[in-house]
This record gives structure tokens, C-alpha cells and sequence, in this order.
């Protein structure tokens, strides 16, 4: 598995790709990716009860609580993706903030939790102060390892962000946004601070989803956490629109197509129009869960 993965990052270095919640992020480094690969959570041991959970050791009251709240987590992403997973999705757990940094693949432990080389780390910080956001945050990346499963680290990092955050955000109702409203979104989609609305993804990108405006007089990570709730606001209106799209749409990216394919094949549209209508419509509306 590892040469494999190794084998793989030598022979097409750009197929790398961590995603984060809740907070902004630096582009990930060379060094912190080959750090990521030598310390995939399946090194570690895994619970006896799950051999899907491996944990640091010192964290395995915190890999128990996940494993505890694993299978809603699953079901929950495999209701909204349309399908199961295509393998099961290792998540690590670490008791310290260095070991999560040296396995995120961003060095950084600045996200609560990561999705990288389709497998999931979560910050020991989700098991002390913030932990109220573990069930939502476990869910978040359950749903970008999901996709990863089924299409592959390259073909993921053409889906645009805005798409990947903004269902993960509204799969685990409101993971990684839990610090900007619907309200203030709303608001600052009026204001033209708007997430950009394009059909691909790609390394230009990599992990923040770009404004067409910068908000002003804020804090760092505001402008990420903005970003992913009004992803979360769209994706959550093209769902509730028109959910047998919605189905087509997501059948459609999990068999592989490109995301502007996936969109006409579930909404005979392009998504810059049901933007428009999501900002003519929708955001009047109710914003629904999440
Ligand atoms: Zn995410």
C-alpha cells in the first residue's frame, strides 16, 4: 500500500491533495506531503473493536469515542452521497498536536481535522475544548474520503472546492463552518462578498475557496469560514431544489465524470445559472439544516 502510494506521488506529484475544515490554510509543502505519507494513520495501532480507527497511543479514549460515532457518521455521508463507500476510510487520532502536524500533510495544526491521501486525521484538540465538533468534523472529512474513494486523489482535486466544502459542510451539518450563520452569509453574499462559482477545481485553488470580495476588518480564518458556509447554502439549495438532480449529479461525479459533465447531467444547467437562480430564489428562502 505504501510503495504503491509512494510510487504514485513520484510519478504524478500534482494527485496530492489535503483538504481542511474550518479554518484558513497554508498550500501544503513538498516536505509536509512526504511527511503525510510516512505517517499514514495505519501505521498506528488500530481498536480492537474497529479496525477502522488507529490511534496515537495515549489517544484511544478519544479513537473510542469516534469509533462510537462512526457509523451514524457513515450512513450519514453514504444517504447524501447516494452510494457506500468504495473501501472503508482509515481515520487516525493523536494525542499530540505534533504527531496530527507531522501526519496532515500540511504540517499545520491550524485545521481541526484533514482528509490526505484518502485517509482521515483529527486533531486532539476535537477530543478537549472543541470537542462538541467532533461528530460534525468526523463527518466532514468522512465525506471528502468518500469521494476520494471512489474517484481517486487526481480526479479529486478537479472538483471545485466550493462543491467538495460546502457538501462535506452540509453532510455533517455545518462541520467546518460552525463559526459563520446563514445570516451573515446571506448578508455578505448581498454585499458582493460571494464565493467565486467556477466548474473546476485544480492545485490554483488547492485547499481556500476565493471570494470575488475580501471581507474587510476581519480575522484570518473569517474569509475560509465564510466561504464554506455559503458553499454550504448552495449545495444545500441545489439539493433541496431539485433532489433527483441533485442524485444525478453526485451518481454522476462518483462515476468519474467532470464536475460541468455531472452538473448538466443532473440539472440541464451549468451551475454559474443556478447560482444566479440560488441568489435570485434561494437565499430568500429557508437555508434548511446544517
Ligand atoms: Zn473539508
Amino acid at each position: 500500500m505504501r510503495r504503491r502510494i509512494f510510487l504514485a506521488v513520484v510519478g504524478a506529484p500534482l494527485a496530492l491533495i489535503a483538504t481542511g475544515a474550518g479554518a484558513a490554510l497554508a498550500v501544503p509543502k513538498s516536505r509536509h506531503l512526504i511527511s503525510g505519507l510516512w505517517n499514514l494513520p495505519d501505521r498506528m495501532p488500530a481498536l480492537s473493536s474497529d479496525s477502522q480507527v488507529h490511534y496515537q497511543p495515549g489517544a484511544e479514549d478519544f479513537a473510542r469515542d469516534v469509533a462510537a460515532l462512526l457509523p451514524d457518521a457513515i450512513a450519514r455521508v453514504e444517504a447524501v452521497h447516494g452510494r457506500p463507500f468504495a473501501h472503508p476510510v482509515i481515520i487516525g487520532v493523536y494525542a499530540t498536536p505534533d504527531a496530527f502536524a507531522a501526519a496532515n500533510g500540511i504540517g499545520s495544526t491550524v485545521p481541526v481535522g484533514d482528509t490526505i491521501f484518502g485517509g482521515v486525521n483529527l486533531l486532539p484538540k476535537l477530543f478537549g475544548p472543541q470537542h462538541w465538533r467532533l461528530r460534525a468534523i468526523l463527518t466532514h472529512e468522512l465525506s471528502h474520503g468518500h469521494i476520494q474513494g471512489w474517484i481517486g486523489e487526481y480526479d479529486y482535486i478537479y472538483l471545485p472546492n466550493w462543491f467538495k466544502e460546502g457538501l462535506a459542510v452540509m453532510v455533517s451539518g455545518g462541520g467546518g463552518a460552525e463559526f459563520v450563520s446563514d445570516d451573515e452569509a446571506r448578508a455578505a453574499i448581498q454585499r458582493g462578498e460571494a464565493i467565486v462559482i467556477n466548474d473546476t477545481g485544480g492545485l490554483s485553488q488547492w485547499i481556500d475557496i476565493p471570494l470575488e470580495k475580501e471581507p474587510e476588518h476581519r480575522p484570518p480564518w473569517y474569509p475560509t469560514v465564510l466561504a464554506y458556509r455559503e458553499a454550504r447554502m448552495f449545495v444545500n439549495y441545489l439539493r433541496e431544489s431539485d433532489g433527483p438532480g441533485f442524485d444525478r449529479m453526485m451518481n454522476a461525479i462518483l462515476d468519474g465524470r467532470p464536475f460541468a459533465e455531472a452538473v448538466t447531467a443532473g440539472y440541464h444547467d451549468d451551475v454559474r445559472s443556478l447560482w444566479e437562480k440560488f441568489v435570485g430564489q434561494g437565499l430568500r428562502g429557508p437555508a434548511g439544516s446544517g
